[in-house]
Parts: C-alpha cells; sequence; structure tokens
C-alpha cells in the first residue's frame, strides 16, 4: 500500500547509493520483508512530509551476459508493475550503453510516469556529457550525483508532487 518508487537500471550505474541515500537521510525504516529475495530492497523514504516506499533493483549476481540481460528485463518488469513512479537509472561515465537502450525500450512502453536520472554528474565537465541522454526520449530527466547528494532535492520533489 502506499505510493511506490522503483528504481531501475543495468548495475553498477548508482542505484543502491541513491536508495541508501533517500533512506538514511529521511531516518527511514529499511523492511526486511519476508519472502523477498535479494533481488529487490524495499524501504520507506520521507521528503517534506510526505512518505512513499522505495524500490532498489537489480542486486542478483548473473553467471553468464545472458542470463544477466534477462534478469534486467524481469527487474524492469516486475518494478513497472508494483511501483507507480519509476526512475531508470543511467551512468554518464559511460554514456548510453546497449543494455540502457534495453531497458529504455521496456520503460517507453510503461504507462507509468519515468524519470530518466543521469547518475554520477560529479562535476560541471560531466554535466556537458551528459546531454547525449536527452537522446533517449525521456520527458523527464534529471542529472545528479548520488555519491554528493547534488541534484536530488530537485528529482524528489517533483517525485512527490505525484503523490
Ligand atoms: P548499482 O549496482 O546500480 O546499485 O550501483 P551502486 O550504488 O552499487 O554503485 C556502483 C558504483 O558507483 C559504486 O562504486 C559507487 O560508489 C559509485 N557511485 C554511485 N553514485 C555515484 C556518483 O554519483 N558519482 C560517482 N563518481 N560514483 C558513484
Ligand atoms: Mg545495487
Amino acid at each position: 500500500p502506499g505510493f511506490t518508487v522503483a528504481i531501475v537500471g543495468r548495475p553498477n550505474v548508482g542505484k543502491s547509493t541513491l536508495f541508501n541515500r533517500l533512506l538514511e537521510q529521511r531516518k527511514a525504516i529499511v523492511d526486511d520483508v519476508s519472502g523477498v529475495t535479494r533481488d529487490r530492497q524495499y524501504g520507506i523514504a520521507d521528503w517534506n512530509g510526505k512518505t512513499f516506499n522505495v524500490i532498489d533493483t537489480g542486486g542478483f549476481v548473473a553467471k553468464s551476459e545472458d542470463v544477466f540481460e534477462r534478469e534486467i528485463r524481469k527487474q524492469v518488469k516486475i518494478a513497472m508493475e508494483e511501483a507507480n513512479v519509476l526512475i531508470f537509472m543511467c551512468d554518464v561515465t559511460t554514456g548510453i550503453t546497449d543494455l540502457d537502450a534495453d531497458v529504455a525500450d521496456l520503460l517507453r512502453r510503461s504507462s507509468k510516469p519515468v524519470y530518466l536520472v543521469v547518475n554520477k554528474v560529479d562535476n560541471h565537465e560531466r554535466q556537458m556529457e551528459a546531454a547525449e541522454f536527452y537522446s533517449l526520449g525521456f520527458e523527464h530527466i534529471h542529472f545528479l550525483s548520488s555519491m554528493s547528494g547534488s541534484g536530488t532535492g530537485e528529482l524528489l520533489d517533483e517525485v512527490v508532487a505525484l503523490i
């Protein structure tokens, strides 16, 4: 129950870093929901007095590239069902990869709002490099550094406005 935000994207883009930041700063409780695998982590966050559930996806280990891709697609599909809003995270340091493009294709079919988040935009140079992500064609796009927290406030303001 309640409003749910899921963070999706391929491994290493910084999903768990953002997830932990959302929970930590807002003194949220991390739930150990029984029956839930390590594939997904559930938490509760609070921003400006608005509380919402957050799902961090992708904590799986894959043995091969095929399994890997299949697993990411599965996680994205589950998140598209469970969440009210999707945060699609990419990494400015790698640019758009084939896996990013795959995930983008799935998410474009979602009837739910998708926020494209370009992470690791730690400085001004990276801000310039991040422009290529507009080509993915998402209406909502944010550039942030989950590590430092810069840009996360603007993203959260927009997300909680939907609650
Ligand atoms: P996940 O696999 O998508 O959950 O990614 P993680 O949150 O585990 O992060 C992967 C790596 O990227 C870690 O080494 C993080 O410290 C690093 N990372 C995450 N966010 C940022 C960021 O904003 N800037 C930089 N430079 N590194 C980051
Ligand atoms: Mg992770």
